[in-house]
């Protein structure tokens, strides 16, 4: 459990500092189970910082949306610090764009948190539907979430509202930090890639009907591209108009080459958030293409993304042990 003390005392000292510019952690939504992103300016700010089981938002998307305005004639730039809480997936997430030359080390203050696991908003929101008043959530030990709703409390266990990806997440502990709000929890033994592996055995016409299904729903809303910290290309292909690589239209073939496309220019970079299937209004389970590749890449290339700073990207490497047989 994060101690929320802790959490306000330690955001305060930090952006007293005259080198840190903001700090971007979790407030209170404004109705049932929200919560957003806060920037603390000042100490003051600081005091709205929570961290509850339903923070389960990637705040490291913030650090890449950091505008650098062009500077007036005299005027000198601001290189100040952005800080920003982590959890292991967002730690992650920053670590990937480091090595991808996207931000730099010195520019980041980095409030880690050893993660316990976030509880999925669809899964609480389909459990305790229409809820506008303000809703607290706590767990009280590894097993069970406490809930209060409109002065009643409500026991559930951990396992229902987990997010599927805290079920198998292997790096809960955040691999990169300037502080840690606590003990590192402990890792446990996950089949991370059981399901891909189910799903891979299929028929190749089955698998076809199974994605078909899926791609047909798409609205093309880009709401997971919006979500993923990775996803930061200034013009994304997907919008080009010369060439135009996707057409603007919504249709089976339109959406297949969006999501494909989106999945494979997230290889060896998707630190496994959630973030994108969490925000699909039409809930394509968009983590599926996500590790399978995940699941390919460490087999072919014995890689996996967002642990090391000073390592080079996937697409930046040659080992010369690699495989070669997809080079025809
Ligand atoms: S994926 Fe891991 S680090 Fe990210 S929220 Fe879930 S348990 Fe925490
Ligand atoms: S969020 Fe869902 S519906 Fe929107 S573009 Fe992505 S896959 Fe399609
Ligand atoms: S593709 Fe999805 S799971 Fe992967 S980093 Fe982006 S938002 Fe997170």
């Amino acid at each position: 459990m994060v101690d929320l003390k802790n959490l306000i005392e330690i955001t305060k000292k930090i952006i007293s500092r005259e080198d840190v510019k903001y700090i971007v952690g979790y407030k209170k939504g404004t109705y049932g189970f929200q919560i957003m992103p806060a920037f603390a300016y000042t100490p003051e700010d600081a005091e709205e910082f929570i961290y509850s089981p339903l923070c389960s938002k990637n705040l490291a998307v913030y650090t890449i949306l950091e505008e650098k305005l062009p500077l007036k004639r005299g005027e000198e730039e601001d290189k100040r610090k952005i800080g920003v809480v982590v959890k292991g997936c967002d730690s992650r997430a920053v670590v990937q764009i480091i090595q991808e030359k996207g931000l730099k080390r010195e520019d980041l203050v980095l409030i880690g948190i050893p993660c316990r696991g976030v509880i999925e908003p669809k899964k609480i929101e389909k459990m305790f539907p229409n809820q506008t008043d303000l809703i607290e959530v706590i767990e009280n030990d590894n097993s069970e979430y406490i809930i209060n709703i409109g002065g009643k409390t409500h026991k559930v266990p951990k396992n229902e509202l987990l997010s599927d990806v805290c079920k198998s997440c292997e790096f809960p502990n955040p691999p990169l930090y300037d502080v840690l709000l606590g003990e590192e929890v402990e890792i446990t033994e996950t089949e991370e890639f059981s399901k891909i592996n189910e799903l891979d055995e299929k028929p190749t016409e089955d698998k076809w009907e199974y994605w078909k299904e899926h791609f047909e729903r798409c609205i093309r809303c880009y709401a997971c591209r919006e979500a993923c910290p990775l996803c930061y290309c200034k013009e994304c292909m997907a919008d080009t108009l010369n060439p135009q690589w996707i057409r603007r239209s919504v249709n089976l073939s339109e959406n297949t080459a969006w999501n494909i496309m989106r999945a494979y220019h997230l290889a060896g970079r998707c630190i496994s958030c959630g973030e994108c299937e969490r925000v699909c209004p039409v809930n394509i389970p968009l983590m599926e293409l996500n590790k399978k590749i995940e699941r390919d890449v460490k087999k072919m290339f014995d890689y996996t993304s967002g642990l090391d700073e000073e390592e080079k990207p996937l697409f930046g490497m040659f080992k010369p042990d690699d495989p070669e047989d997809f080079i025809l």
